[in-house]
């Protein structure tokens, strides 16, 4: 344990991030360049951690360090903590490694009690009894756990009745009621003892850590649960002391568009939960220049400069207390991939990044967003209302009125929109499984805005005209009734409601979108190449920056309902003259196929994999089936474990007829669209679930000599590498193959044993949720384990074969995370869905400037 736990926002600390957590941090940088930042200390996320090991009060040393940081915060603002005239009044705030906007908690006005009450001036009095008001809320939900609807109820109450001429009596009502609310709900009075207080927020505070709610945004953002957060200790200044008094939330640039320039909101007379609670809906913070325009200017400035500093579009917390301006927060924002987009490429022109560092900033991840569909400009919908434009995109579902609900009925199936008055924290997992989210309340900094763009998911908040009942699980927007279940569709790039599914078309591109995957492409080693089965694919992948594909499976094509009935004709056939029927019936529609592929990619690499999943997937259920012969032909095809059975390769070997057709489909595919378009495709074969040099030999020769007969092609042959074995003897798989692709599908379910079709949702997912494993593996590559493989299949496979190209197809080649593995053991190509192309440019860019960054000496 160091010793030291606390720091002043100006003292100087080695542990940055890590142990003074974004916010601490943000406020240290913030004092140091000269901003006004009310004053204050931050408790480290070291002590959260010893807290967490040992709950409880905090321990005496700490409270000891705490005490020697108050009393240099009184000398700098002159006032004490707990004294009755004028005192010292503090707030508790959290604030972890990664921002987790709204899942920890925060108490205000600490400090207050009974005393300072009684001797409050006249003309303080209302606004003491307020803040007085909120602490015993705040800290009585937060420290002493009463349910929040106990206050929510006699706040409603007292708002629908306030009496401008009774305030002040109304208010010490108030301030009784809820004491008395505390008092039933604990058992013990309201703390009068300031410090108290103080070291209680502290502690409840730092088990925030482990709200339920925290707990699960961080398993679904892939953070960790070991770094706790940090608390900070602030001097409360108050956006609702006076008429020249305000508080706002803005950034450097608008969130959602990337457009420069301030963007935000601000409520006069208000503190900042009042804005992010999404009870009073603010005002644009262009208007605060109208009211208090010193403040405004100064803010303007202020934000610029924490923009210039930190390079980065920053979000900013501010309050305005008797025209005084304070920061309380920056960090960097939230934003849309749009806005991340526009901001990278106009920083870059603006001097302020480089080209790399533009492509570094943008989340590959979150490109898939831009893909979003939108509205048909064309279609006619009843759009009922307009809300704000809180996070892009069309979603249709049916109106669900809770969270709870909202995960019931997409978890059978159904796309849900999400209608709540507002958000709070605690929805997070109806946030999470809706397509989308409406809110009556809040503005584009509420609850649902935030998490909404977060999540890349399409959100209108703040809609007016909503009304929602509850209790009657419906909404009315004028004589309009929405009622559960029925469609709704909400367009958060314009803000509408529309009644009904609306139909949804893709998105226009995006040439911010367009200029960054040029520059990743400077950068990017790895070639990117679609997994494509037909044409429409193939020329999404390639309008998608494809350069080729790397894997065509062909079962698809054998699955049309057209082709399925010959394929069981082929697969059930009893003599030869059947067999040869149904693959004479067979050919010309996989010609056709391929022809379509070839002309889409026009002379770009085209991975053919021949057949591959076992046979029996063709047949149909065998008690389906009346004729006797053909039922028992099913039954004896069917194998206890068909993933490990006859597939793959294995089918080819035994049944090489139907390789053979597909082999001469593909020729002569070639030599038609050859011959159509003076292009010759670049044809790559490839056999799947090779275990042994020795069948790939029998394959090589079966290709070469079918090739033959059907006049001669120039083409690649190449095996995928999927099972454990095929990686260890890749050495002697080289001597025959031109190319390998790592299925990683396969290799994984293969080297871990796991069944890549039953796990998930079964002992996979306890395991990811109990933190036996950090990532799925069918989704991001187990690098120690299947990638080590690799790495041994890549190695023996080139001292075979120098010139050997290879590539990766499984689901892993379009994950970051995964591309980045990829790039370390020196692939050639990586082949993903042709949605996940752009991801998968940026990503190939970002591994390459990530070992650059690696490799460059410290100071250099
Ligand atoms: C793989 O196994 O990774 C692969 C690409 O093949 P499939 O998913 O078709 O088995
Ligand atoms: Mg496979």
């Amino acid at each position: 344990m160091t010793a030291k736990l606390v720091y002043d926002f100006d003292e100087p600390c080695e542990g940055g991030r890590d142990l003074l957590g974004g916010k601490g941090l943000g406020l240290a940088e913030m004092t140091v360049l000269g901003l006004p930042v009310p004053a204050g200390f931050t408790i480290s996320t070291e002590a959260c951690r010893h807290h967490l090991g040992e709950p409880g009060a905090l321990p005496v040393d700490l409270r000891t360090e705490i005490e020697q940081h108050l009393a240099q915060l009184e000398r700098r603002t002159g006032r004490r903590f707990g004294d009755p005239v004028d005192p010292l009044l503090v707030s508790v705030r959290s604030g972890g490694p990664v921002s987790m906007p709204g899942m920890m908690e925060t108490v205000l006005n600490l400090g207050l009690n009974d005393a300072v009450i009684r001797r409050a001036m006249p003309l303080a009095l209302p606004f003491l009894l307020d803040a007085y008001r909120r602490l015993i809320q705040m800290y009585g939900e937060v420290v002493a756990g009463v349910e929040p609807v106990l206050f929510a109820k006699e706040l409603e109450r007292f708002e629908a009745h306030r009496d401008p001429d009774h305030a002040h009596d109304d208010l010490y009502e108030l301030v009784d009621t809820f004491r008395g609310i505390y008092l039933l709900a604990t058992g013990g009075d309201f703390p009068q003892d300031p410090r108290e207080q103080l070291f209680a927020a502290v502690a409840a505070v730092f088990d925030s850590w482990n709200a339920p709610r925290a707990r699960v945004y961080r398993e679904t953002s892939g953070i960790s649960d070991d770094a706790g957060t940090a608390a900070n200790v602030m001097q409360m200044v108050f956006g609702n002391r006076d008429e020249r008094s305000a508080t706002g939330v803005c950034f450097s640039r608008d969130p959602a568009s990337g457009q420069p320039g301030l963007y935000g909101e601000f409520l006069p007379q208000a503190q900042g939960e009042d804005v992010v609670a999404g009870t009073r809906t603010p005002q644009p913070v262009e208007q605060m220049r109208l009211v208090l325009a010193d403040a405004y200017a100064e803010l303007e400035e202020a934000v610029a400069e924490l923009e210039r500093h930190y390079r980065d579009v920053q979000d900013v917390e501010f309050t305005v207390e008797s025209g005084r301006l304070y920061l309380l927060q920056t960090r960097g924002a939230k934003r849309t991939t749009t806005a991340a987009l526009r901001a990278a490429v106009d920083m870059t022109a603006e001097g302020l990044l480089s080209r790399a560092e533009a492509v570094q900033r943008i989340d590959a991840d979150q490109l898939e967003q831009l893909l979003h569909p939108t509205i048909d400009p064309h279609a006619s919908v009843v759009v009922v209302a307009t809300g704000l434009c809180a996070s892009p995109g069309a979603a249709c579902g049916h109106a669900v009125f809770d969270s709870d609900t909202a995960v019931a009925r997409s978890a059978d199936g159904e796309p849900v929109v999400l209608v709540r008055p507002e958000t709070t924290a605690d929805d997070i997992h109806g946030l999470l499984s809706a397509h989308g989210i409406l809110t009556a309340r809040g503005g584009m900094t509420s609850h649902a805005a935030v998490v909404a763009r977060g999540l890349g998911k399409p959100c209108v908040a703040g809609c007016a005209a909503l009304e929602i009942d509850l209790d009657e699980r419906l909404a009315r927007i004028g004589d309009v009734v929405i009622r559960e279940g029925d469609p709704l569709t909400i367009d958060g790039s314009t803000g509408r409601v529309i009644l009904g599914l609306a139909p949804l078309v893709e998105p226009e591109p995006d040439a911010n979108l367009a200029t960054i995957l040029d520059w990743a492409d400077d950068v990017r080693r790895l070639r990117v190449y679609a997994n494509a089965d037909t044409p429409a694919d193939a020329e999404r992948a390639r309008r998608n920056g494809a350069e080729g594909i790397g894997l065509c499976r062909t079962e698809h094509m054998f699955m049309a309902a057209d082709r399925l009935p010959v394929v069981r004709e082929l697969i059930l056939a009893s003599s030869d003259a059947e067999r040869a029927a149904a693959l004479a019936h067979l050919l010309p529609m996989q010609q056709s196929d391929f022809e379509g592929i070839f002309t889409a990619m026009a002379g770009l690499p085209v991975t053919i994999r021949l057949l591959d999943p076992p046979l029996h997937e063709f047949l149909p259920n065998p008690s389906e089936v009346e004729d006797e012969r053909v039922r028992e032909r099913i039954e004896a095809l069917r194998e206890a474990n068909p993933m490990l059975g006859t597939r793959g390769c294995r089918l080819g070997i035994e049944r090489p007829e139907i390789y053979e057709m597909q082999i001469r489909a593909i020729v002569r595919a070639a030599h038609a669209v050859e011959r159509a378009t003076g292009v010759l495709p670049a044809v790559e074969i490839m056999h799947p679930l090779v275990a042994f040099a020795s069948e790939l030999q029998w394959l090589v020769e079966l290709t070469a000599r079918t090739v033959t007969e059907e006049g001669g092609l120039d083409y690649l042959v190449g095996t995928m590498i999927e099972l454990p074995r095929a990686a260890l003897r890749a050495g002697e798989l080289a001597v025959y193959a031109e190319f390998f692709s790592f299925g990683t599908n396969d290799l994984t379910q293969t080297t871990l044993g796991v069944s890549r079709d039953d796990a998930q949702g079964r002992f996979l997912t306890h395991y990811l949720q109990h933190g036996l494993l950090a990532h799925d593996p069918f989704q991001t590559l187990d690098v120690d384990g299947v990638g080590e493989l690799i790495g041994i299949a890549v190695e023996r496979g080139r001292a075979t074969r120098p010139s050997i190209e290879i590539g990766i197809c499984g689901e892993h080649g379009g994950d970051p995370a995964s591309i980045a593995f990829c790039e370390s053991v020196g692939l050639d190509y990586v082949s993903c869905s042709p949605f996940r192309v752009p991801v998968a440019r940026l990503a190939a860019a970002q591994a390459v400037l990530a070992r650059a960054t690696h490799y460059v000496p410290a100071g250099g």
